[in-house]
């Protein structure tokens, strides 16, 4: 089911008439980076994004993302968007897709906490098996956080963005000890994995209406 890279934000899009940047895909070698845009669309959203592979992989969190372990926001996959994409903030013009104010809420780079060993995964790949970790350094997100997909109710596009848990963050700590942290991480993966939020435990009723505005805009 390979499909030709931003062939769906394209369609969505007419370049002649909204701001955003066009369809290309882009190459960088520095550290890959992530945006969060506070888009306000027919309903105000968050949109989270993941540099890999030279597009935005993107996801839509109808309520501001928190730092909060206990707090996990739904998160609505949606199409990849260009790599330029990370530097619009403006507006998109009324009867244009996702019409409304696009501020970028936060920004920075990440490192995919599955590229270590023993897992080696790619960001791509752990999107595809539904588990994604990353170490965020922004201005208002720092730290580690999650992407799950969700297993229930079909929809492949349902993740859940998690802030994880780090008993090291409160410490204060010089950067070779936050390093040696980091790269112990995979090694505590299939603890954390038996930890995944369970089915009946997320919180369903209040995605629920929130889902259909989000696919529109
Ligand atoms: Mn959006």
């Amino acid at each position: 089911m390979k499909t030709v890279p931003l062939a769906e934000y394209r369609k969505k899009r007419d370049f002649d008439v909204t701001p955003e940047p066009r369809a290309q895909i882009a190459k960088s070698d520095r550290n890959p980076i992530f945006v969060v845009q506070e888009h306000h669309a027919s309903r105000l959203h968050y949109d989270f994004r993941l540099e890999a592979d030279g597009v935005l992989k993107s996801w839509a969190v109808p309520k501001e993302p928190s730092a909060d372990p206990a707090v996990r926001r739904l998160a609505v996959q949606v199409e990849d968007h260009p790599l330029a994409y990370a530097n619009f903030s403006g507006q998109i013009p009324e009867g244009e897709y996702g019409a409304g104010t696009v501020k970028i809420w936060d920004k920075g780079t990440y490192e995919n906490l599955l590229e270590k060993k023993p897992q080696r995964r790619t960001l791509t790949e752990a999107i595809r098996d539904g588990h994604v970790e990353v170490l965020l350094r922004g201005g208002k997100l720092s730290g580690k956080f999650a992407l799950v997909r969700m297993k229930v109710r079909g929809k492949k596009s349902d993740w859940l963005l998690i802030k994880i848990k780090d008993a090291g963050e409160r410490r204060k700590s010089n950067s070779s000890r936050f390093e040696a942290k980091v790269t112990a991480v995979p090694a505590k993966l299939p603890v954390r994995a038996g930890r995944s939020p369970h089915p009946q435990t997320l919180p369903d009723v209040e995605f629920t209406n929130e889902e259909k505005v989000l696919f529109r805009s």
